[in-house]
């Protein structure tokens, strides 16, 4: 564990609370350290109150703040005074102890203090680090786990053993700490939890956290237990994107909701997904409890859903008798799935989730390799890992959640997405929660957008076989595909029949109409298992209605995609999936629209551009996202009981109407 302190750097952060920002971001730098939340850090210090008395203060990382980027606002300000004294209660539920902490603090647009807050106000230290290190989860999630533990550190650290994070823990600590430690203690480890370290000063706690952690390293080094190796796997080259769809299918119909499911195939995920004592080891729990919501207690080996809900169930009704109040179940679907062909599948709510999910997992798998080289991997047992997964804290967030964006878990591709309507359907559905790919032949669409939840792939529409592998591309990435937004058309410049080739002719059929029956075809199978059923939003154009003089390619090729929905509408409606169609018009802000084609489309009509731009009934504009509006309307439930619809957005056409 490398040690990254940095004097110069450090020397920007001048009083207590910045210095507690600088080596907290420092831990935050380490996923080994702290994964996704898995830490906290303290200072405690004196502010001046408003009756100008000093007050002691402890800042403690508040609640949806990451290590890795928090800032002086992110560390609560709490008074000692009532955290000590809430340490020496005899009992009080997380609930009421949440409750507290909140409003110990000392400003009321704080975030809310960690719930490890007591833990951190009871060690007698000013600056306490706390980290959930992979290696010391190692060491300790095994049958001698203590035992490997007094070997490391000797007598340098108090031990404590297994407690739930809240309340339990705080008192207990509070106990226990001032016993056990003397002048040479620099730590608490507790066991299949994490590790603190304290000091005099923001440096001292940070490196004495680095040489604690880098201690375990070694211990599990000289054991031949640090660097894993995993025989080297393949992964499948036949296409598996109808069997990852079904797959995903399956566990959201056990959900009860659409989630995003990806499919990684690197060597660690294919080689532990394929060995030999896959269910031995994968099958007793997480690192640290703090997994548990994110990835179940155990991942799905193999593809039985069905199984996975069974046993899911039989644990909640084995577990939640013994809880004091009624709980609510969580949907009994896995989030990791370990399948010897595909290699691990992670799956969350959003693609950002399911990301969070690979991370989290990723590391499991290298530290449940450590923990069997070490001597045995040994997971806490159920009855604790269920204890933390329905902890009345986590139950009162769900709660509190209120209801997920309107396409959270979906999956939707759209053809022309790097400019125009394409790209403000892209936008729009990503904002309203969905995973989004994106196709065109434009190599910018790789980087339109900079989120989890966005696939740009360069394409060529018209060629099959790029087709072919853009979507298993796509299913790999976000399981399957629930809408279907067909809108990349191109526009050659106006020519009258007379004059028109048949090369020009073929090219603009070629994208328009053709490569969306290979899209239909294709993506046909994916749509029949979308959750909530597929749908298909065609673009088609004004002109399919009322075509105009010079525009035969291009009205023909969208009234032709304009018939081939249709049809696509009576054949598919059994199987739920619904084709809707935009004709829109006057949409200026589009790549389509160059001045050139402006001015000769306004010519074909002998009309300025100004006259032209605005000849609809309604003399408006329409600009892409109205399309985009529409297009996320016809997917979601104002549209849920219409298919086969055309809807003009063309600011009112006198020939349409
Ligand atoms: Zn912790």
């Amino acid at each position: 564990m490398h040690n990254l302190w940095d004097a110069a750097e450090a020397a920007h952060y001048t009083d207590d609370l910045h210095q507690r920002v600088y080596t907290s971001r420092l831990l935050g730098r380490e996923q080994a350290l702290v994964l996704h939340g898995g830490g906290n850090t303290s200072v405690k210090s004196t502010v001046s109150n408003i009756f100008g008395e000093d007050e002691p203060i402890l800042y403690v990382k508040g609640s949806g703040w990451d290590l890795a980027t928090i800032e002086a606002a992110g560390f609560a300000p709490v008074r000692m005074q009532h955290l000590l004294r809430l340490a020496q209660l005899e009992t009080l539920s997380d609930a009421a102890m949440a409750r507290e902490l909140k409003a110990a603090t000392i400003d009321p647009s704080a975030p809310a203090p960690s719930v490890e807050a007591i833990l951190h106000a009871i060690l007698p230290y000013k600056f306490v680090d706390h980290t959930h290190a992979d290696a010391v989860v190692a060491i300790t999630n095994t049958p001698d786990g203590r035992a490997y533990v007094e070997d490391v550190y000797g007598d340098s650290i108090v031990i404590v053993p297994y407690i739930m994070p809240g309340f339990a823990l705080a008192r207990h600590c509070a106990e226990h700490f001032p016993r056990e430690a003397h002048a040479g203690t620099i730590g608490m480890l507790l066991m299949n939890h994490g590790i603190f370290s304290f000091g005099a000063t923001a440096h001292e706690s940070y490196d004495r956290m680095i040489a604690l952690v880098s201690r375990a390293e070694a211990y599990l080094q000289q054991r031949n237990a640090w660097h894993i190796s995993l025989p080297p796997a393949a992964p499948i080259t036949r296409p598996i994107r109808d069997e990852l769809a079904l797959l995903r299918s399956r566990v959201c119909a056990v959900a009860g909701f659409p989630l995003v499911m990806t499919t990684h195939d690197d060597e660690r995920s294919l080689g532990f997904a394929r060995h030999p004592d896959i269910r031995t080891l994968a099958q007793q729990g997480p690192l640290t409890p703090d997994h548990v919501i994110r990835t179940r207690r155990v991942p799905l080996i193999g593809r039985d859903v069905q199984g996975y809900r069974a046993a899911y169930e039989q644990y909640f009704a084995e577990h939640a008798p013994r809880s004091s109040q009624p709980l609510t179940m969580l949907d009994p679907a896995p989030r990791v799935i370990l399948d010897a062909e595909f290699g691990l599948c992670v799956l969350g709510r959003h693609a950002q989730d399911a990301a969070i999910v690979y991370d989290i997992y990723s590391h499991t798998i290298e530290n449940i390799l450590r923990a069997t080289a070490l001597g045995g991997y040994r997971a806490l047992d159920a009855a604790s890992l269920f204890e933390v997964e329905y902890w009345d804290l986590e139950q009162a967030k769900l709660k509190r959640q209120g209801a997920p964006p309107e396409f959270a878990g979906e999956v939707a591709l759209v053809t022309g997405a790097a400019s125009g309507i394409g790209r403000a359907c892209a936008e729009t559905l990503l904002k309203r929660g969905a995973a989004v790919v994106g196709l065109d032949i434009n190599p910018e669409i790789e980087h339109t957008f900079q989120q989890a939840g966005w696939l740009g792939v360069q394409c060529d529409i018209t060629n099959e076989a790029a087709l072919f592998e853009t979507l298993e591309k796509e299913v790999r990435r976000f399981g399957g595909l629930d809408m279907l937004i067909l809108n990349a058309g191109i526009f050659s410049s106006s020519r009258p029949i007379a004059d028109l080739t048949l090369k020009e002719w073929q090219g603009v059929l070629d994208v328009n109409l053709n490569a969306n029956v290979t899209l239909l075809r294709e993506a046909y199978p994916l749509l029949k298992l979308a959750p909530r059923s597929g749908r298909v939003v065609v673009i088609g154009t004004r002109n399919v209605a009322a075509p105009g003089k010079g525009a035969a390619a291009y009205s023909v090729s969208k009234a032709a995609l304009t018939q081939l929905a249709r049809v696509a509408t009576l054949e598919w409606s059994r199987d739920n999936i619904r084709v809707n169609m935009i004709h829109p018009d006057a949409v200026f802000d589009t790549a389509i629209w160059t001045d050139e084609v402006l001015q000769s489309r306004a010519a074909a009509y002998g009309m300025t551009v100004e006259a032209y731009k605005s000849r609809n009934l309604l003399r408006t504009e329409v600009s892409s996202y109205d399309v985009a509006a529409m297009a996320a309307a016809m997917c979601g439930s104002l549209f849920a009981k219409t298919t086969g619809a055309q809807v003009p957005l063309d600011g009112g056409n006198e020939r349409v109407v």
